[in-house]
């Protein structure tokens, strides 16, 4: 099987059908997240019960990496508990700046399509950017977030 290309595939597919690409109206966060390096932008909304992320979506324009990023991450978070979203992206963190402290990646499952990008520094921002709007929606941030 040659995984490069599955992972491709994975990219491609999530730029063209992103998953819950919509406006969240009972959104208990909503987090703008803005790469300028290369202009893509995201509104990021989450509805918590509790401990557990019970809905998450976004909006936005962006290149395919950072489009298939904020999809991809949405589809993995729903349903998933805060913590589990703060561990995942501290190993997306790791992974995608190539700080790979040798702890096991195995568990990312399609996310692991992203790690290619790490070889094109120019991009890894497009490719973390969800995932710094999602930690700063965590965190209760008061302004937009910027890769910059
Ligand atoms: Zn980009």
């Amino acid at each position: 099987m040659d995984l490069r290309a599955l992972y491709q595939d994975i990219i491609v597919d999530h730029n063209r059908r992103p998953r819950n690409f919509r406006r969240l109206d009972d959104a208990d966060r909503r987090q703008e997240g803005f790469n300028p390096l290369c202009g893509d932008k995201l509104m990021l909304y989450l509805k918590l019960d509790g401990d557990t992320i019970r809905d998450i979506s976004f909006e936005g324009s962006g290149c395919a990496i950072s489009v298939a990023s904020a999809s991809l991450m949405t589809e993995r978070l729903k349903g998933r508990t805060v913590d589990e979203a703060r561990r995942l992206f501290k190993c997306m963190h790791d992974l995608l700046t190539g700080r790979d402290n040798g702890h096991n990646h195995e568990d990312l499952g399609k996310l692991g399509a992203l790690a290619g990008v790490k070889e094109y520094p120019s991009r890894v921002k497009c490719a973390t950017l969800a995932w710094h709007t999602l930690h700063a929606a965590l965190e209760g941030a008061s302004g937009p977030v910027t890769t910059e």
